[in-house]
């Protein structure tokens, strides 16, 4: 990757650290997780709203460090509208890209999360990113009403 691109994906992240998408809480959520970074203290809150087998809403709050902020407003900008299907092939793509694993799923239909690559070369971060997926994971897992909590 040229450095021109790492300081494009750099400002991307920032951005999305700075200004969050989908940062709000939902009244209408049928799927609450709340995740939580030990390593780090990142702590977040992940709502879905689920239409049969569609993510139709998705949003999260809480308190974060930029990468684990800018990771989860980057997934819900990515997970809304789709299948929990899709949504269960783009977890294993970003999580092959943090962890560094190669080849990964489906790198070709990453877009923006591919700005994610970078923090695969700092495994301190890496939690930081994925702490918003493995909520993600857990929310389309769950089958019943109560909350799931992960760690
Ligand atoms: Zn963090």
């Amino acid at each position: 990757m040229s450095s021109e691109l790492t300081d494009l994906y750099q400002e991307l992240l920032l951005d999305h650290a700075r200004h969050p998408h989908n940062f709000r809480a939902m009244d209408t959520a049928s799927r609450i997780v709340e995740g939580y970074n030990p390593l780090c203290g990142d702590d977040l809150k992940l709502y879905l709203r689920l239409e049969g087998e569609r993510i139709a809403d998705i949003s999260f709050q809480g308190r974060g460090c930029a990468i684990s902020t800018a990771s989860a407003s980057m997934l819900t900008d990515r997970i809304k509208g789709r299948t929990v299907a899709e949504a269960e092939q783009l977890f294993d793509a970003v999580h092959d890209l943090l962890i560094g694993a190669r080849p990964f799923a489906d790198p070709g239909d990453l877009g923006e999360l591919a700005a994610l690559e970078g923090v695969s070369k700092y495994p301190m971060r890496v939690k930081c990113a994925t702490l918003s997926w493995h909520a993600l994971k857990a929310a389309l897992r769950d089958q019943g009403p109560e909350n799931v909590t992960t760690e």
